[in-house]
């Protein structure tokens, strides 16, 4: 089971993470867009750790939703609001609860995917977030059902998110700036999917049973 420690030990990796990948972020990003997401994440990650330790959510609910808000509020970019979404999404699968259980983990990425394409309605092969978070969830649930315990679905997770990640490179951007770019969005991996990536291979990393 995920305690509300363990949550936090998994945001206070993301801060570790993307102070330590700012730099591919926005290299990424400088490629087919504004060179900021990588700023953009050590930004609101930064001021997440700041929120959590003044603000001291006592649950589950309450700490996913001072990130969403922190992101939404510091991130600034397409993906503040994105990862915002998918955050707030998360905390309404933890509501009324002390700890999660390896199903309620994929949940909370599944309603977390679900936020982020109805906010952002982007499809699938459109170059974004959800061209890493869609195969992962889809490789969760699957272990999920299969009766994997947590460590296999993350990592099962986590490899689908690579993958999609991967694919990026051949697609030409549908949506957000990249796609301003049209066919010379071809040949290059897309940031967001990238530091979805990163968000899922945290919780493989930080979450070892
Ligand atoms: P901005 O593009 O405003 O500078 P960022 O650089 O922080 O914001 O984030 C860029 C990333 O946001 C892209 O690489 C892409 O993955 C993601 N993105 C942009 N638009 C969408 C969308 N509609 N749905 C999902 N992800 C998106
Ligand atoms: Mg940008």
């Amino acid at each position: 089971m995920i305690n509300r420690d363990d949550l936090l030990a998994w945001l206070n990796e993301l801060q570790n993470v993307f102070t330590q990948n700012k730099a591919y972020l926005t290299d990424l990003d400088a490629a087919i867009g504004d060179a900021d997401h990588g700023i953009n994440l050590e930004r609101g990650f930064n001021a997440v750790a700041a929120e959590l330790e003044k603000s001291d959510p006592p649950d589950l609910a309450g700490i996913l939703k001072t990130v969403a808000m922190t992101l939404i509020k510091t991130v600034g970019g397409a993906s503040g609001p994105l990862y915002g979404t998918l955050f707030l999404r998360a905390a309404t699968v933890c509501a009324g609860k002390d700890d999660l259980a390896p199903a309620d983990i994929v949940a909370l990425f599944s309603a977390g995917l679900d936020g982020v394409v109805q906010r952002g309605k982007a499809e699938l092969n459109d170059k974004t977030i959800v061209d890493a978070l869609t195969p992962a969830v889809t490789a969760m649930k699957t272990a999920c059902d299969a009766g994997a315990d947590l460590n296999q679905i993350l990592h099962q997770g986590t490899a689908a998110a690579q993958s999609g990640m991967k694919r990026t490179i051949e697609m030409q951007a549908r949506k957000g700036r990249a796609s301003y770019l049209g066919a010379r969005s071809i040949g290059h991996q897309d940031p967001g999917a990238t530091s979805c990536f990163l968000l899922l291979k945290a919780a493989a990393d930080i979450w070892v049973r």
